[in-house]
């Protein structure tokens, strides 16, 4: 983090985790990068869009307290927002501004802020800057908020990092607006304070609201003491009321970050807002921020506004999650995906065996009064199709069992993706009966059409990259 404590530049910019590849990719690479190679193989009209002018660019802009990114001259306004880019296409800006201004809405009405009354913009400004980056790449991934202003990657990116679905986006957007937002109730960066003076704000609480308001942009807050315990063997019994200034960067504290820190302020915040937990309410959470603005201490603002001290938080903190999480979950979500992987299979193997029995195959077409195909070749498209039926079954049931259980964020879009396992088992069964029938027609062809489950699965495994 360049604005841990007491570094020179020190300013209140606080990131989101790294985006960390995830493990479902990761089972399905070499079937997608074979198409990809296909795809661009085949297709002239794929071209990388050209690097922006580097004469035309303007050396300028608030983001140079934390990066010095000059931009393309052709900023878009709304009515919160005005988006800057190195070349970020029209319609990739027009659509951060309008997300953006939908978090906005939601931000400001949940922290319960009046920004007329209570924001107070730098000098030189009177909209909140967003910096959509195209080709400029973070160190360390991610996005940031900072006084005024929030850095994240352009729908268009190119840079390869960054997720570009909208749930990931928004998630991280809402992140760093609710950091803005933070910065716009001080009125100024936390650098400005030294990391010893009582109105510097610890990370802990910056990054809990922000992750905690935004529902989790790294893992997401643990849900149960044996997912509390499982984070605490992996990464030690560090208290997260304990995280006062950033950390020195490097791979450990990065992931330690993602899998740890986060998730950990998170939970904390949310036992803060939870009626089972403090009952506060985001609206305390702001009155806290617009205090520190006032050169209240945060220690007296925390204490005033949530009704615990700090220091006594942190001594009992492990203590009230013993009281507050579940000690465990039963399986059910295990016990639904075992059962759906059984269905999935039962239903592939009853398609086969009654197309079968619809259109007989296995009669051979000497004895039935056709041209004759011979038990060898029966005996090979038999083969074929069972060969299929279980690639598929099984296929459906890894992809099912995988979107379950992979470590993917809180926004990853679940649902989409078991209805895509169903409609893939669908069309491969459909595909499969269709082969069958052409059997029974003397067709030749059938040979050739359980191929179309292998095209199916390479479309299923390219809308899982896509999708997660
Ligand atoms: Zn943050």
């Amino acid at each position: 983090m360049n604005d841990r404590a007491g570094s020179s530049r020190g300013r209140d910019a606080r990131r989101s985790p790294p985006v960390t590849r995830r493990p479902l990719t990761r089972a399905l690479p070499l079937a997608a990068l074979l198409l990809a190679g296909f795809v661009f193989g085949c297709s002239g009209s794929v071209v990388r869009s050209q690097l922006p002018d580097p004469a035309q660019m303007l050396d300028e802009g608030s983001w140079y307290a934390r990066e010095a990114w000059p931009h393309d001259g052709h900023p878009i306004e709304s009515e919160h927002f005005a988006v800057y880019s190195d070349g970020a296409g029209m319609e990739a800006r027009a659509r951060l501004a309008s997300l953006a201004e939908d978090v906005y809405a939601e931000v400001v009405d949940e922290m319960g802020v009046d920004p007329a009354a209570m924001f107070r913009f730098p000098p030189d400004q009177e909209k909140i800057d967003l910096y959509a980056n195209r080709y400029n790449v973070l160190e360390g991934g991610g996005a940031r908020g900072y006084y005024a202003g929030a850095i994240i990657w352009s729908f268009d990116n190119e840079s390869g990092q960054g997720n570009m679905s909208v749930p990931a986006v928004r998630v991280a957007l809402k992140h760093e607006l609710v950091h803005v937002v933070e910065a716009l109730l001080k009125g100024r960066y936390v650098g400005d304070i030294a990391v010893d003076d009582p109105r510097r704000m610890p990370v802990w609480f910056s990054e809990g609201t922000a992750e905690a308001m935004s529902g989790g942009s790294a893992l997401g807050a643990p849900r149960t003491l044996d997912q509390m315990n499982a984070l605490v063997s992996r990464y030690g019994r560090i208290n997260p009321i304990s995280w006062r200034v950033d950390l020195p960067p490097s791979d450990a504290v990065l992931d330690a970050y993602a899998g740890y820190y986060y998730p950990m302020a998170q939970l904390a915040i949310e036992y803060l807002l939870d009626p089972s937990g403090l009952g506060r309410s985001p609206k305390d959470l702001a009155a806290v921020m617009l205090d520190i603005g006032n050169d209240v201490p945060f220690e007296v603002a925390f204490e005033a506004h949530t009704g615990i001290a700090e220091a006594d938080y942190e001594e009992q903190f492990f203590g009230l999650m013993d009281g507050y999480l579940p000690q465990s979950e039963p399986p059910l979500e295990a016990i639904a995906v075992g059962l759906a992987v059984l269905l999935g299979a039962a239903l592939m193997a009853g398609t086969v065996v009654v197309s079968y029995r619809r259109w007989p195959a296995a009669i051979p077409r000497s004895e039935a009064g056709g041209s004759g195909w011979s038990r060898l070749s029966r005996i090979g498209f038999r083969a074929e199709i069972a060969a299929s039926a279980v690639g598929a079954a099984g296929f459906t049931g890894l992809l099912v069992v995988q979107i379950a259980f992979s470590d993917l964020a809180p926004y990853a879009p679940r649902l989409r993706g078991y209805l895509l396992a169903a409609l893939y088992l669908i069309v491969s069964g459909t595909t499969l009966t269709w082969a069958i029938r052409r059997w029974a027609a003397e067709e030749r062809v059938a040979y050739l059409i359980p191929l179309l489950v292998v095209v199916a699965t390479i479309t299923a495994i390219v809308a899982v990259g896509v999708m997660f």
